[in-house]
C-alpha cells in the first residue's frame, strides 16, 4: 500500500548541512521524494504543525526553534512510507531512544535538536501534507 508522509529537515539539520544525508537515506531506503522545498517557517504554520503539543512545557521553545532558520520540507512516498521514515529517523530522544544507524542516532544529541520530523500516522500525514503543500 503506497503512502505519503511529511518529512522536515529542521533548522539544525539544514545548518549542519545534513540535507543531502537525509535525502540520500530516504532514497536508499527505496522511498520517492515527490515534493521538496526549502522554507522559512512562519509562526502560524509552526503553531499549526505542532498543535498537538500546545500546552506542553517545551512548546514555546519548539516554536522558537522551528522558526529559527530554514527548513527543508518534503513529501515522501512509498509502501508504508510513514513507518519507514520514522524508522530511518529513530526515536525522539537521539541518545536514549534513537539507535546508531538512524538519522537521530547518528547525528543527534539533544531531544529538541533532533534534526528531522516525520508524520506519525496516516491522519497526521494527511493533515501535515495539506498544511505544508496545499497545492499538492
Ligand atoms: P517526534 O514525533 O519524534 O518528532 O516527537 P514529538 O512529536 O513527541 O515531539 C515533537 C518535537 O518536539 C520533537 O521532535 C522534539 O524536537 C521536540 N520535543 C519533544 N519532546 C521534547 C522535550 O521533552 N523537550 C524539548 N525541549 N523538546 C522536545
Ligand atoms: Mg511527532
Amino acid at each position: 500500500m503506497t503512502e505519503r508522509t511529511l518529512v522536515l529537515v529542521k533548522p539544525d539539520g539544514v545548518q549542519r548541512r545534513l540535507i543531502g544525508e537525509v535525502i540520500s537515506r530516504i532514497e536508499r531506503k527505496g522511498l520517492d521524494v515527490v515534493a521538496l522545498e526549502l522554507r522559512t517557517v512562519p509562526r502560524e504554520l509552526a503553531e499549526q504543525h505542532y498543535a498537538e503539543h500546545d500546552g506542553k512545557p517545551f512548546f514555546g521553545d519548539l516554536l522558537e526553534f522551528i522558526t529559527s532558520g530554514q527548513v527543508l520540507a518534503a513529501v515522501v512516498e512509498g509502501p508504508r512510507a510513514i513507518a519507514a521514515f520514522r524508522q530511518l529517523a529513530g526515536g525522539t530522544d537521539p541518545v536514549e531512544k534513537a539507535t546508531p544507524g538512524t538519522i537521530r542516532g547518528d547525528f543527534g544529541l539533544e531531544t529538541q535538536y533532533n534534526l528531522v520530523h516525520g508524520s506519525d500516522s496516516p491522519e497526521s500525514a494527511a493533515r501535515e501534507i495539506k498544511l505544508w503543500f496545499p497545492n499538492l
